[in-house]
């Protein structure tokens, strides 16, 4: 080991695991671009007054868990704790909004930062593939964007999540509500950071975790029963969408989420079998957050799926992905000219495609082929100066044992019909 450590709340990735996470990556990036989102990227940082307008002054992220900072230029920056914020910020910068074709999609996969107390599932650095629709307001962007989560964990052959939906109410009826909540939450016994709260953002006390805040919660005043008509058609249009489509969910009249921009339609996945970080990922419609950071009007939904939780939900259920070995044949010379001879093949047969390595290091036949078996390579490729004198290599099929002399100019196709 060396002096270093990676730095509290943070995790290297690194084989065979890693595998994993790319492929979680893959699997929820799949639906996204067979239905039409672009690839965005932006960068890690951001003026950090973009975080503190778009994800909200009063919330824990900005607060508590932000990583901002002075730059030796002057410049105040933050790591990005999130991505719709960044990502919302880009396309408005390009104009991608007034392309005369609403909505724009995007996704993205990328790093975020917070800084918070790390524990399971909960980490200073952690990754996100999300998507984002920009600019349209119709009920069935925010069932599409669900569906398509929801494809995402199924095709990656998750079971034990569950999908909570809920309406957060619009500029019309969520300050009627909001004030209704205050009252009754002023009447409670609470410390006086949720007393605080409940001046800055009320709705996030329902979201207390701590049993003695829920239980004196019961009877609060429940945003559905104050939604507007328009509102109320929206969710039920959204609620109608997603059964047509076989799409379970629950309605979660108490789901607030812990940012400040999101409205009408939000939902969470979560999954059972994570304990307190329950959360796999979650989304909603944010109506209001173009104007927020100095944009026109452009009402849109999105979401952010976790992927270390994703990979934490796939070893709850006890599911390994389907990867390929790295490594599908697997050269072994025996002496001098066999290594250049082979090492030549190795090339060759990279280029046609077929995943390959090579015994580095001048190691013995014994120490070779354990390398080979290692790989985890179907197919060895073995030759010494005896079958290069013939003309041919040896392949040897590392599951079955069976071993065939194979024309050294037929190698490509010989492996490639081996490897069926
Ligand atoms: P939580 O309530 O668990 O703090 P959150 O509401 O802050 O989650 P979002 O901002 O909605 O989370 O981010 C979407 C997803 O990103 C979460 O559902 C989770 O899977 C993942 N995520 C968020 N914060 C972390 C973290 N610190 N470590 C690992 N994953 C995280
Ligand atoms: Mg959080």
């Amino acid at each position: 080991m060396s002096t270093f450590q990676a730095p509290k709340g943070t995790y290297d990735l690194i084989p065979p695991n890693s595998a994993t996470y790319l492929a979680v990556r893959e699997a929820i990036s799949v639906p996204l671009r067979n239905s039409s989102h672009g690839y965005i990227e932006t960068p890690g940082f951001e003026n950090v007054e973009l975080f503190a307008r778009g994800v909200g002054e009063s919330t824990d992220i900005v607060t508590k868990e932000m990583y901002a900072f002075e730059t030796k230029g002057g410049d105040k920056l933050a790591l990005r704790p999130e991505g719709t914020a960044s990502v919302l910020r880009a396309a408005l910068e390009a104009n991608l909004h007034k392309g005369g074709n609403l909505p724009v999609k995007l996704w993205y996969s990328g790093s975020y930062y917070r800084y918070e107390r790390p524990q399971k599932g909960r980490y200073r650095h952690f990754s996100q593939v999300g998507a984002e629709a920009i600019g349209a307001e119709d009920p069935a962007l925010d069932a599409e964007l669900i569906i398509l989560a929801h494809q995402a964990y199924r095709s990656l052959g998750l079971r034990d999540f569950r999908i909570l939906l809920n309406s957060l109410g619009d500029k019309e009826c969520r300050p009627v509500y909001r004030a209704a909540l205050q009252d009754f939450l002023r009447g409670l016994q609470l410390d006086e950071d949720t007393r605080r709260r409940i001046e800055i953002n009320p709705l996030r006390v329902l979201d207390d975790k701590r049993e003695a805040v829920q239980e004196q919660l019961i009877g609060a005043p429940m945003l559905r029963d104050y939604l507007c008509e328009a509102c109320k058609t929206y969710h039920e249009q959204v609620r109608e969408l997603l059964t047509a489509a076989g799409v379970a969910f629950e309605d979660d009249p108490k789901l607030v989420r812990g940012l400040d921009y999101y409205t009408r339609t939000t939902f969470e996945f979560v999954h059972d079998g994570l304990g307190s970080q329950s959360a796999v990922g979650g989304g909603g419609r944010y109506d209001g957050l173009s104007e927020m950071i100095g944009g026109p009007a452009l009402p849109s939904v999105g979401w952010a799926l976790g992927v270390d939780r994703t990979v934490l939900a796939l070893e709850a259920e006890g599911i390994t992905l389907d990867i390929p070995a790295a490594t599908a044949v697997y050269a072994v010379p025996l002496g001098e000219e066999a290594r250049r001879v082979l090492f030549g093949k190795v090339t060759e047969l990279r280029r046609a495609g077929v995943a390959t390595d090579f015994a580095y290091g001048g190691k013995g036949l014994k120490n070779a082929m354990k390398s080979a078996n290692r790989s985890g390579a179907r197919l060895a490729l073995v030759a010494g100066e005896r079958d290069l004198a013939e003309g041919v290599v040896q392949l040897k099929d590392l599951v079955s044992g069976e071993q065939t002399a194979i024309a050294l100019d037929a190698v490509v196709d010989e492996v490639r019909r081996a490897l069926g």
